[in-house]
């Protein structure tokens, strides 16, 4: 018999990470990657120890080390005075909290798959269209210069991102919805080579994330703002210049790290409700199926989390019960997903209202955070950092 065979839309970090779950479980995947090539994508990523836990039971944790900073705390400080309100113990004993820069992790994930014999990778081809049959599916890859290939597979994986077309060709036509904020987002040079904290600082209507990538060598900063308007697509250059009035109220340290910046990118902030994550032989992963405000740093993490989920129920069901296990497959990881998903997302969504209170609502939320201290918030965000999977 030959080997099933899978079909994976988009190779971000939930592709990449699906494909390599699936490859390492013995099932051949065809990766097909709309982007002609893989640059730079943003700046950071936190990867916390439920997405980390998955890596590293891919092989990668040799592989990333000489990239990652290890997160010791997470500190909550004050937008205009940079006092510390709390401080979160991030990185416990056995677990690591790793931060990245993306493009390093981006990187070592597609290296991983382009050592896999069984991993074929298309780029420049994205998945326009899908035919679903009885024992299968054949999609259609279209390039810059229209169609260019059929793919037939025992099942696709629609892991394309915010715009998914695979969530569309499921049946979702409803389009992500625009919260009013954006995200700027750049690396600076580190001034020496920086130990592992993760800050964070808390104002009106906006909110700074800074913490060290690239080994300590670069910090990686997030600002996000209000905006009143919105752009479709991964990001844009931002100028200096149009974000420089809104850190006139921000204390001297974070000042002096926005004007270290070098090359500001723009995200709009879009949300989308979670897709049911499976149809018949279509299933969604990450922000396909479930768009992660950045307001948790669990976007990214949501998708290896899927992307493991997904590959062990596929290959335990193949086992079982041959090619007509894909369908059970897939319903069983949509069900083993659904409740997760949508309470990350949620969370995110109240993060993001008590990052960006004004006063007088602010000072019950630094109240609340001071009394909880470090073991209370780290206590409270359990159930996020100290998932594995079941299986
Ligand atoms: C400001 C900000 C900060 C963030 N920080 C964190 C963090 O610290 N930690 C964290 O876990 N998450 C974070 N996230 C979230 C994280 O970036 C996303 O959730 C994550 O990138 C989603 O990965 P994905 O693989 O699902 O999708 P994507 O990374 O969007 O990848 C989708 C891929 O599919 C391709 N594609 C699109 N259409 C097609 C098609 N039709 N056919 C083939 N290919 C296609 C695209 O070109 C792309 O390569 C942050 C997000 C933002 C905006």
């Amino acid at each position: 018999m030959t080997a099933p065979h899978i079909l994976i839309a988009g190779a971000g970090i939930g592709g990449l990470t699906a494909a390599l779950a699936l490859a390492r479980r013995g099932i051949a995947v065809t990766l097909a990657e709309k982007r002609t090539g893989f640059g730079e994508l943003g700046a950071g990523l936190q990867i916390s120890p439920n997405a980390g836990h998955v890596l590293d039971g891919l092989d990668l944790r040799l592989p990333l080390k000489r990239h990652a900073v290890l997160a010791e705390r997470l500190v909550v400080r004050s937008w205009r005075s940079g006092a510390a309100l709390v401080a979160m113990p991030m990185s416990a004993e056995g677990e690591s909290f790793r931060l990245f820069k993306r493009n390093d992790l981006h990187m070592a994930l597609l290296d991983a798959a382009r050592a896999m014999p069984n991993i074929r990778i298309i780029v420049g081809r994205g998945v326009s269209e899908v035919t679903v049959a009885a024992d299968g599916i054949a999609a259609t890859l279209l390039g810059e210069s229209g169609a260019v290939e059929t793919i037939e597979a025992l099942a696709i994986i629609g892991a394309d991102g915010l715009w998914s077309r695979l969530r569309q060709l499921a049946g979702d036509r409803s389009p992500p919805r625009f919260t009013g904020y954006e995200a700027w987002r750049a690396l600076a040079p580190a001034p020496e080579r920086a130990g592992g904290e993760v800050t964070l600082h808390l104002g009106p209507d906006r909110h700074m994330v800074h913490y060290p990538v690239a080994g300590g060598r670069e910090t990686n900063i997030v600002i996000v703002r209000r905006a009143a308007e919105a752009r479709e697509g991964w990001s844009r250059s931002g100028d200096y210049a149009r974000l420089a009035p809104e850190l006139e109220t921000a204390n001297p340290a974070l000042r002096s790290l926005a004007t270290r910046a070098c090359a500001w990118q723009v995200w709009s902030l879009f949300d989308r409700v979670p897709a049911p994550m499976a149809q018949g032989r279509i299933a969604l992963l990450g922000d396909a199926a479930h768009p992660v405000l950045p307001f948790l740093a669990q976007g990214a993490a949501l998708a290896i989390e899927d992307a493991a989920v997904l590959a062990r129920l596929l290959a335990e069901h193949l086992a079982r019960e041959g090619a007509a296990g894909v369908p059970p497959a897939l319903a069983a990881y949509a069900s083993a997903r659904a409740e997760r998903v949508a309470r990350v997302q949620q969370t995110s969504r109240a993060n993001g209202r008590a990052y960006h209170m004004a006063a007088p609502w602010s000072l019950g939320r630094d109240l609340v955070m001071k009394r909880l201290g470090p073991d209370g918030m780290r206590r409270r965000h359990g159930w996020v950092y100290d998932w594995r999977d079941g299986g």
